[in-house]
C-alpha cells in the first residue's frame, strides 16, 4: 500500500519526493527512543510485532523509515514507489 498521502519535508531522505510527498510504499513512525535503540531492519514490515510506544509530543516521535540519500536502503525491505 503506497504511503502516497504522507507529506514530509525531509528532503535528504531516500524516499522524499517532489512536492514534499513521501514515496515509500509504507513507513513506520515511532518514538525517538525506539528509533534510537532498534536496528535499521526494524521498520514498517515489522509493525505488527512492535509494541506501542507512547510519546509526550511530536518532538518525541520519528520516522523510522528515514534513510539518508546514498545510505543503505536494503536493511528494512521498504521500496520506493517512484
Ligand atoms: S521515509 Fe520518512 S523521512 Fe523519508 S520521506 Fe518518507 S516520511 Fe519523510
Amino acid at each position: 500500500m503506497p504511503a502516497q498521502h504522507i507529506h514530509c519535508s525531509v528532503n535528504n531522505c531516500h524516499y522524499w519526493g517532489k512536492g514534499n510527498v513521501c514515496q515509500a510504499e509504507e513507513i513506520m513512525v515511532t518514538s525517538d527512543a525506539l528509533g534510537d535503540n532498534q536496528p535499521d531492519k526494524v521498520d514498517a514490515k515489522m509493525a505488527a510485532d512492535i509494541s506501542p510506544t507512547p510519546a509526550d509530543s511530536c518532538m518525541a516521535t520519528c520516522c523510522k523509515t528515514f534513510v539518508e540519500k546514498g545510505g543503505n536502503t536494503r536493511a528494512d525491505g521498504i521500496r520506493r514507489m517512484s
